[in-house]
Formats: structure tokens, sequence, C-alpha cells
């Protein structure tokens, strides 16, 4: 999970499956035949998909985003 790359959505929305997953008791998904799933591993078709719902709006110009944790203190005590 530690590797990056950028592709075009293009070719992620040709590459994932418009079936939904169903999963099995072995927690494996029979819908794209992904059974040696690890306990708490997404089937990967689930993960395309949640990667093209959160990329799914396209941000207007202007658009910032904001950073989810500041770099500065928090003015809060000292933990510990
Ligand atoms: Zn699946």
């Amino acid at each position: 999970m530690s590797e990056l790359i950028t592709i075009r959505r293009e070719l992620l929305e040709n590459l994932v499956d418009k079936e939904e997953c169903w999963f099995d008791h072995h927690g494996g998904c029979q819908a794209h035949g992904h059974l040696d799933l690890e306990p708490g591993e997404l089937c990967p078709q689930a993960e395309v998909k949640a990667l093209l719902a959160n990329c799914g709006e396209v941000r207007p110009p202007g658009t910032q985003t904001v950073p989810l944790h500041g770099s500065g203190t928090t003015g809060g005590p000292p933990q510990g």
C-alpha cells in the first residue's frame, strides 16, 4: 500500500466492475472472484469504486483544500 501511482480516471472507470460486491461466509468477494481477501481487506473493486466516489465531483477553480491537521501548536496541554 506504499506505492502511489497516477492514472487517468477514465482508465479506472473502464476497469471497475458495475456489479456490486457480495461476500461469502469467509469474507471473500464472490462477485469478482477475490476469495482470498485478508481479514479487513476490501475487494479491489470496492476500493476503486470508493476512489471514484471520492473523486466524483470536480472542484471549482479557486477551491482550496484544508489540511486536516495543522502543523502549528494547538494550545492544548502537553500529553504525557
Ligand atoms: Zn468485489
